[in-house]
Parts: structure tokens; C-alpha cells; sequence
């Protein structure tokens, strides 16, 4: 088999950038999810490692809405320039999602610098390789400051090639919702 050298910058330019989503579904992430994943990688860009996380919920096949619920961390091997997922870990996760009957609807991985791009290792070992997969990177370790999926990069799957979504594609495949609300904060009678 042939060497195939593994580093972020091989691949950049390699994916398709479209404009639109192939998939046409929307992913609704409420803003928990997004900070409490980049939480998670605090760990690992301090030691300057990547990380990875899997988003998971439910599908809406009605309305081509899906809804994020929770974050599954897998255990893995960290480094830093990759990560790795061992095999048994990926179907005990799948195991347990079937029984929560959840799906796993996005994946989110950390790079370290600012490339965003997948690698051909990304490309070959993401936990899934359906149509409308997604598979968003977080560049710096995920150490960006703030929790906006625009700093993220957004890779689609479709017949199991990844394109990625250009801004106005990924602001309408996935929707941060606000998962706190509170009126009253201009009413000093409620301020704590
Ligand atoms: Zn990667």
C-alpha cells in the first residue's frame, strides 16, 4: 500500500466547497451543546492535542429538522496531529445510542493551527460516512474564544465524499439556538 502522509495541509483544497447542502436539512444545536463541547477540548488544546466529540439526537424526516441532544466523548488516543477512535469504542457507542434511539448526527474534532480542512485521515475515519453526515473542525484545538459555529469548519457527506459548506450554506445547515432566555433582565426587580 502505498505511504499516504497524513498532515492537514496535503488535503486543503481537496474538498469541494459548495454553496448549498446536498442534504437540504437542517441541524438544530442549542447553545449548550457548542460550549460545553468546546469545554471538553479545554483539557486537550492545553496539552496540544486534538479532540473529538459526537453530537447526538433525533431526526425529523417530516421537516428535515434534526435536533442535537447530547454530547458523546468517546474514549481515544490524542496527539497532536490526530486523534483515534478505536473500533470497539465506536460500536459500544453505537450500541448505546440504538438503545437511547438516538442517532449520531455530527461529529466535531479539533486541528491545531487555524486549518479547518479534513486531512485524508478525517476523511477515512469519521464515525459515519452517510449522506448528510456532518463533520465540523474547530481550528486552534478548539481554543477560539468563542462559541460560534462560524470559526468552525463544516464538512458534509454525500455518497461518501465530503464537501464543505461555504458561510451561507452552514449558517442554514445548522442553527445555534438559544437555550437560555430571560426578559426580565431589564427589570431591576429581578436582578440577582
Ligand atoms: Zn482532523
Amino acid at each position: 500500500m502505498k505511504f499516504r502522509n497524513k498532515t492537514h495541509d496535503e488535503s486543503f483544497g481537496s474538498h469541494k466547497i459548495v454553496s448549498k447542502s446536498n442534504s437540504n436539512r437542517v441541524l438544530l444545536v442549542p447553545s449548550y451543546i457548542l460550549e460545553q463541547t468546546q469545554k471538553t477540548f479545554r483539557y486537550y488544546w492545553k496539552k496540544n492535542q486534538e479532540a473529538v466529540a459526537y453530537w447526538c439526537g433525533k431526526e425529523n424526516d417530516q421537516d428535515k429538522t434534526d435536533v442535537v441532544l447530547s454530547i458523546v466523548i468517546p474514549k481515544a488516543f490524542h496527539s497532536g496531529g490526530n486523534y483515534e477512535v478505536p473500533a470497539d469504542e465506536s460500536t459500544k457507542i453505537g450500541k448505546t445510542l440504538s438503545a437511547r434511539e438516538l442517532v449520531c448526527l455530527a461529529q466535531i474534532h479539533t486541528h491545531p493551527g487555524d486549518s479547518g480542512n479534513h486531512s485524508w485521515y478525517d476523511d477515512e475515519n469519521s464515525i459515519s460516512k452517510r449522506n448528510d453526515f456532518l463533520s465540523l473542525v474547530m481550528p486552534h484545538f478548539g481554543n477560539i474564544g468563542i462559541y460560534d459555529i462560524q470559526d468552525i469548519t463544516v464538512h458534509e457527506c454525500w455518497e461518501t465524499k465530503w464537501v464543505i459548506l461555504d458561510n451561507q450554506a452552514k449558517s442554514k445547515r445548522i442553527v445555534i439556538i438559544d437555550d437560555f432566555v430571560d426578559f426580565r433582565v431589564e427589570d431591576l426587580e429581578y436582578r440577582q
